[in-house]
Formats: C-alpha cells, structure tokens, sequence
C-alpha cells in the first residue's frame, strides 16, 4: 500500500449565523484527499478529510510543511508490521521538525489529514472506522448506536424567539432529545427570555444545554449564574475564556450545573492542564476536545489516556464538531456522545442522507471509512478537488 498524492482544496463555509464572538460569513474549510494505489471494482481508493468548523482552512501549513513530509516518506515508514496503513505513524512523519507546545493551526492542518488517513485505512479494510478502531486498539465497546445532540440556536440577523421556539421543535421532530442553543451575544436579560422560550419548547431544561463560547469574563459570568444556574440545564459551555483555567475553576465552584469546556484545547497538555487547574468536576462535567482540531485520533488517545489517569471516564467527552470522524470514535472508544449540527455548517455537519434520527441517537451505517460516499453534498465538495 502507497500513498500516491495527497490534494486539498479551500471551502467557504457560507453562513449568516453568528455566536457570541464570531460571525460565520468569512469562515473556511480545508478539504483533503488521500490517494492510494489499492484499488476496489478498478478505481483507486481515496480517503477524505476536512476541518471542522470554527477554525479556517490550512492550507499554508499543509503545502509548506505538512504534506512534503508525508509525500517524501517511504511506504514502509506508515505501514505497520501487518502492511497495513498506520496514521498513528504517519503522524510522527507529519509531526518531525515541530516543537512541543504552541498548539494551534498546526493541530488543525495535521488533524484534518488524520481524519482522511483514517478514513482510507478504513476503506481498505472495507469496514466501517469504528469497527476498525475497536479492532486496532482492543476497545471493549460495542453496538453501533451514539448520542447525539442537535447545536444550534445561533444568533441571525432578524430572527426572533418564536423562530427560535421553531427551530427547536424541528430538531425534536426530526428525532433528537437534546439541543443546545448560543447564549452571550446579546443582553442577559433578552438571553434570559431566548432561553425560557427554547424551555417552553422542549419542557424539560435537563435537554437544553447553552453555549456563550468563552464571551463572559468574571462578573458577566456571575451574573448569568446568578440567573440561569437553578434551571438545571444539560451544561453550560464555554462559559470564560477556554484557556483561563482559574476563571473556569471559579465558575465549577459556583455553578452546579454541568460546566462543558474543551473545544478549544489542541493537545493532550492543554487537556491535562485543564483537568489539573481548571476545577472540573469527573462526576458531572463534560469534556468536548475535537479531534480532528487536536492533531487527529493519535493526539486524542493520549488525552484520553491523560484523563483516565485523572480519574475521569471517557464517557465524560462528548466531542465538538458535528463531524462524523469523532461519531466513530464515539462509538469505539465508548464517549458520551457527539455533537451534531443539523441545520447550520453545510455540508460538513449532518449524517449520511438516509440515516435518521431515533431517541437522541445514530445509528452508524456499516460502510466502509467515515461513510462519507452517503452523503451526497458532502462528496460533491470533495469530488471537486483538482
Ligand atoms: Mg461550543
């Protein structure tokens, strides 16, 4: 097994939606493309892969250090002893020459090859990923279902709470529990009333969660405790700064809702700092790094390993993202879930075209790889790279 050529290509991410620190207008995406020479019914198989969203396209990094590395390799240095192709080897090959620390574009650019290495190894085999994984890593997880939740609720040019209430009545209808909704982008008090609206919607706050992506300082975070934390929400998310870990501390003691955190962390070291100084509780809160963010599957590994030895359970982590990479490692490696994006991010978030939603969950279909070939807007961005 070769690797023949490895192609990406910029995608815009068009959206109006915002949250409360960013809008989404200017947003890119790397896509990738990993040929090998195995080939199935005569064509060559190809692995894909992309970044997901919140972080722009690398496509500096990939052409400038990551990909000549991976194409000047020798085959022998990715495969394992079996022959097979080993992205936990192709990553200490994308990986030579970088120092430690300073995580950040360099973990999106490496991530998003991970995700399409992983991928075609998959294909390869001619299994679904996560039954790949569970075999390659002796996972002792079964069953082939995943939680997941419906992100949304973002903040748009004119919309009001009744289109709120609306948009999460579509996402129980289509067959989700639980959703979550942006908070920190406009007043406490109008944030108060889009948060009892979504409650008058689905009834019950333990399957509403909120998300103010790090707006909040110290006092601005008080006050939103001092108003929301007796609902009992699902979590709060991102509610400091994400690498403030004695602010976050602050909010863990105050708060007794779930504090959800860690999407913005790219390392096993930023994740163990998080669980040393940032006061998180390993009996309610939750962890959401994305792998394919963090340096892909090798990287996400060794956070798991770094929280189990904090006493944590990796059903504690439910990624960000809504990207179906991270649904497989869900199901392997036994997280609690995934996020999912039903309505916004197209056509990165979602599942295949097909697959439905039944009690809060997925059920992942049995194709080979990720199962990106059942979705068909998805493939016709990656089919489109030159
Ligand atoms: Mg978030």
């Amino acid at each position: 097994m070769k690797i023949q050529a490895v192609r990406h290509a910029v995608a815009p991410l068009q959206s109006d939606i915002r949250n409360a620190v960013i809008d989404f207008s200017q947003m890119t995406v790397s896509v990738v493309a990993v040929e090998s020479d195995v080939t199935r019914n005569g064509r060559a198989l190809v692995g894909y892969g992309f970044n997901s969203n919140g972080r722009y396209a690398q496509a500096g990094i990939l052409d400038a250090r990551i990909l000549p590395r991976l194409m000047a390799a020798e085959a022998q240095e990715y495969l394992d002893e079996d022959g097979r192709l080993d992205p936990l080897r192709a990553w200490d090959i994308m990986m030579k020459g970088e120092k430690p620390g300073g995580h950040g574009d360099r973990s999106v650019a490496v991530g998003t090859v991970d995700m399409a290495l992983w991928d075609l190894a998959a294909k390869i085999e001619d299994k679904p990923l996560y039954q790949v994984l569970r075999e390659r890593f002796g996972c002792r997880t079964s069953g082939n279902e995943v939680f997941v939740y419906a992100a949304g609720g973002y903040y748009y040019p004119a919309k009001d709470r009744q289109q709120l209430r609306e948009e999460m009545r579509g996402y129980l209808d289509m067959g989700y529990d639980t959703v979550k909704m942006k908070i920190g982008g406009a007043s406490l008090d109008e944030d108060v009333k889009r948060i009892d609206a979504v409650l008058a919607e689905v009834g019950d706050a333990s399957r509403v969660a909120v998300d103010a992506n790090g707006r909040f300082d110290l006092e601005a975070g008080l006050s939103f405790l001092a108003a929301i934390d007796v609902y009992g929400l699902k979590w709060l998310e991102e509610l400091g700064d994400p690498l403030d870990y004695a602010l976050n501390q602050v909010f863990c003691e105050r708060a007794a809702s779930p504090i959800a955190t860690g999407e913005n962390l790219f390392s096993m070291q930023d994740t163990r700092n998080l669980l040393r100084y940032g006061g998180m509780r390993a009996d309610r809160d939750i962890l959401q790094m994305d792998p394919v963010l963090s340096y892909g599957l090798p990287e996400y590994l060794r956070s798991l390993a770094a929280l189990r030895q904090a006493g944590w359970s990796p059903s504690r982590c439910v990624p960000h993202g809504g990207h179906q990479f991270a649904l497989h490692i869900a199901c392997a490696f036994g997280l609690g879930g995934n996020e999912s994006y039903p309505h916004v991010f197209k056509p990165f978030g979602g599942f295949g075209d097909n697959v439905a939603i039944s009690d809060g969950r997925v059920r992942i279909p049995d194709n080979p790889g990720v199962g990106f070939e059942l979705k068909q807007d998805l493939m016709a961005v990656f089919t489109a790279i030159p």
